[in-house]
């Protein structure tokens, strides 16, 4: 079967992309590469501008608040919070297993709630996932060079599948 042949929006194509194993990964570029780099590490680092001290992700060239170039990559400790999130039941991305959680994290380091990894959410059920969850990192090996930083319930989730109500 040739690629032009898989048809991504069937069930049908969706398994024989499984089968392949074809997922995309991330293609890290001149801005993201130190975030990948410190990942394959398994550590989570983001921007931290030295002039006015916020940090910020996704990186820019420039510090969004204050517009100094001066930023550091800066290890920060995967403890977290879900800011928003969505669950994918529609196939919207080939191969991967749906439904799975696309999740928008906000690092506890952060003052400010822009500052949004975007991430899944695994080793929970759908229903548990709520917004102001305490989530924290880990990281899937996923090529040679890529690492994923995902994240899981932290200390503190509620999570509804245990009874629980967040
Ligand atoms: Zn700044």
């Amino acid at each position: 079967m040739t690629k032009e042949s898989v048809h991504y929006d069937t069930t049908a194509g969706q398994e024989e992309l499984r089968k392949r194993g074809l997922q995309p990964l991330p293609k890290p570029d001149e801005l993201t590469a130190p975030y990948w780099q410190a990942a394959r590490q398994h550590q989570l680092k983001i921007q931290c501008c030295d002039a006015c001290g916020e940090f910020q992700h996704p990186p820019k060239a420039e510090c969004e608040r204050c517009g100094s170039a001066n930023l550091e990559w800066q290890e920060i400790s995967g403890k977290a919070e879900v800011y928003s999130f969505v669950i994918d039941r529609r196939l919207m991305i080939p191969s991967f297993e749906e439904p799975y959680v696309v999740a928008q994290i906000n690092p506890v380091e952060a003052r400010r709630n822009t500052v949004r990894i975007t991430a899944n959410i695994c080793d929970c059920e759908l229903e548990d996932v709520y917004i102001g969850m305490p989530v924290e990192v880990f990281f899937e090996d996923r090529s040679e060079d890529i690492s994923l930083p995902q994240f899981r319930p932290g200390p503190g989730a509620k999570l509804k599948s245990r009874g629980e109500t967040p």
